[in-house]
């Protein structure tokens, strides 16, 4: 199905995203961090805001939603799981369920770990997947609400999708990630080659976003965990692969 779709700063380094059926006119905000820019990004397109889609329950994924859905009477999807922590939610969802914007289908992945309710959103037909805060650009989302074992899970799950899949993620926080990713593989030439291309981005004032989950194989650490060389960087060598990711996300911690 052909859709369109924009992505524009919110708050510090969140990102807005809308989703648009140009065939009946749906449009889907994933997340809304705040009001302000989604409504100018619905102004600056002319489309009507039909639906949120709410990957988890932190403040700066939701705080807009009680505002958009009072001015614009839109649906709230959000993860079953969180649901009592999301304002004004309607239909909630779970692993493998459907959501609908217009004629584009998204399908319903569960990804905890950041939180524990914590969904992504895949598009199939479109190569589309909105993953929140559990996957960035060269980077993932801290584990504050479950285990790394289960971030690991959440992440391949992640990286089984197609390669030529783009991925939209919740913050910009490339540069930083590619700074400490380098100090774990500073030999990959994909990484390398994503540096000097972030460093271009950033300088123009242009997103990092989105990504694909082929670049994201070659480039990410924690996606490549369960990599001998990765393994052996931080001297965990023939070690359980979540407990690989478990050190570089305690080393990114402190980074
Ligand atoms: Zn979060």
């Amino acid at each position: 199905m052909p859709f369109e779709i924009r992505l524009f700063p919110c708050l510090k380094d969140n990102y807005g995203v809308l989703l648009h059926d140009p065939g009946d006119g749906s449009t889907a905000a994933i997340d809304a961090p705040e009001a302000g820019p989604i409504d100018a990004a619905l102004a600056a397109s002319g489309w009507r805001l039909t639906d949120i889609l709410v990957t988890h329950h932190h403040a700066d994924h939701t705080g807009g939603i009680a505002d958009l859905k009072n001015r614009h009477g839109c649906r709230v999807v959000a993860p079953r799981k969180e649901a009592q922590k999301i304002p004004s939610v309607d239909v909630t969802v779970r692993e493998g369920d459907f959501v609908t914007v217009g004629s584009l289908i998204g399908r319903v992945l569960e990804t905890p770990g950041h939180t524990l309710g914590h969904i992504a959103y895949w598009f199939k037909p479109e190569n589309l997947v909105f993953v929140g805060d559990t996957l960035f650009s060269v980077g993932c989302g801290r584990t504050l609400e479950g285990t790394a074992d289960q971030m690991w899970q959440s992440l391949l799950k992640l990286r089984n999708l197609p390669v030529d899949t783009q991925v939209y993620c919740g913050h910009e926080y490339t540069a930083a990630n590619v700074h400490f990713a380098l100090t774990i593989e500073p030999k990959n030439a994909a990484l390398r080659a994503r540096a000097e291309e972030v460093v271009h981005l950033c300088s123009a004032n242009m997103p990092t976003i989105p990504t694909t989950i082929g670049s994201e194989k070659s480039t990410n650490p924690f996606l490549r965990a369960d990599l001998h060389s990765v393994a052996s960087a931080v001297n965990l060598e023939g070690v359980a692969p979540a407990q690989v990711f478990a050190r570089i996300r305690s080393m990114k911690d402190r980074f």
